[in-house]
């Protein structure tokens, strides 16, 4: 059933647009059969109050930026599907501390506020807390770094297979990339799922949802990893498929202390090709190249590398190509977008006094 609280809307309402946004909102909610009030805080705020047995769908935001775009795109996508089953968004926070913030005002229909929690498992441990509690249907998480890592964690502990990178979705079906982007698929919304970023529009309502607070008991968890709490990883470390920029070196560089103080004061992260790996230079997990990575960085900068076909297939999809090389014919010189011909160990000091804002470099 129905209804509209104490207070319904009054015939001359000073706040128009929002009297008529609430009004549109309350037919949805009749055609969809939920239960829903209108409650009047005061003259001009008005939210939208679900049942608690309505249908729920829960988003998962590790951010701690007050209203990242990524969580905003999150809850236009969930009040997508929950407006087709006719349910509200429950909204999981972390690292959140007083004042609690109100989080309705953004479309959050429930708020779950947890402590700043770093391991992955505990985290996947309250978000299937949170799932269980409200008896929810799906959780939804952004595509990048952490919320990625929690969002397949919590799919083992679910027992489920989740979607991942969806840019398009219904009640029913979820449309995703596979294959290195090769292959779209679609299949039936399953019940964790991770969105791709930029695909989905923001919620917006004039209309505040409830916000309404719900408490888990956090208990100590039996993870396989020890929390040692927020780190900060340095970019010459990264992993190479993550890279956005890469500074690779090739049998052209002797020295390697150069080398690594270029790729740390232009903000780099080292590679290198499958020559100096065999050598010991690099790790072999920092080979670029057809048996090592196919890297996707926006700006690939490489030191005396010859562009063997085996090393230009694993920089084909970057942005940006810089060469230096002492060889003009070298096929690298050829792939780049840009060229220095001159030899690497006079480069690299000078280009990193000149990051590091020297003049006279
Ligand atoms: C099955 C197979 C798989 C392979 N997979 C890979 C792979 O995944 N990745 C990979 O990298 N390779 C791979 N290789 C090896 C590849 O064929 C090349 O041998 C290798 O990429 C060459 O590495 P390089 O460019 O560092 O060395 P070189 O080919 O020796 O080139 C060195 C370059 O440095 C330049 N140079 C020399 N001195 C200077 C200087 N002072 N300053 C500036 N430039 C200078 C030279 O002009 C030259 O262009 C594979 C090979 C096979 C057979």
């Amino acid at each position: 059933m129905e209804r509209f609280g104490a207070g319904s809307l009054p015939r001359r309402d000073p706040h128009k647009d929002k009297g008529q946004r609430l009004r549109r909102e309350l037919r949805t909610a009749r055609s969809t059969n939920r239960t829903v009030e209108s409650e009047r805080l005061s003259a001009a705020t008005q939210r939208i109050v679900l049942a608690d047995d309505a249908p729920w769908i829960v988003v998962v935001s590790l951010s701690e930026e007050p209203w990242p775009d990524a969580e905003r795109e999150l809850l236009g996508a969930a009040h997508r599907v929950a407006h087709e089953i006719g349910g509200g968004v429950v909204v999981v926070r972390v690292g959140f501390h007083d004042p609690a913030p109100d989080l309705g005002q953004i479309g959050a229909d429930r708020v779950v506020l947890l402590p700043l929690i770093t391991d992955p498992d505990a985290l996947a441990t309250y978000v299937v807390a949170v799932m269980e509690r409200c008896k929810a249907c799906h959780v939804f998480f952004g595509e990048a770094g952490a919320d990625a890592d929690v969002a397949r964690r919590t799919a083992i502990l679910l027992g489920e297979r989740p979607a991942t990178s969806l840019h398009l979705l219904s009640s029913e079906r979820a449309t995703f990339q596979e294959a290195g982007r090769c292959i779209e698929v679609s299949r039936p919304l399953p019940k964790v799922a991770t969105l791709a970023p930029g695909r989905f529009d923001a919620y917006v309502s004039g209309i505040a949802r409830e916000g309404k607070q719900i408490e888990i008991e956090l208990r100590e968890t039996t993870a396989g990893v020890r929390d040692l709490g927020v780190v900060t990883a340095s970019q010459l470390d990264a992993p190479l498929g993550e890279a956005r920029f890469i500074v690779s070196a090739g049998d052209g560089v002797t020295d390697w202390e150069a080398f690594r103080d270029v790729t740390e004061a232009l903000g780099g992260t080292i590679a290198g090709s499958r020559q100096v790996v065999d050598a010991g230079h690099l790790p072999r997990h920092r080979q670029v190249g057809a048996s090592g990575t196919l890297v996707e960085a926006r700006c690939y900068l490489a030191f005396g590398i010859s562009g063997a076909p085996q090393h230009l297939q694993g920089v084909q999809r970057c942005r940006y190509v810089i060469a230096v090389n002492t060889d003009l014919h070298a096929a690298m010189v050829k792939r780049a977008d840009l060229a220095i011909i001159a030899d690497a160990q006079e480069v690299m000091p000078a280009l990193a006094r000149l990051a590091g804002g020297h003049a006279d470099a």
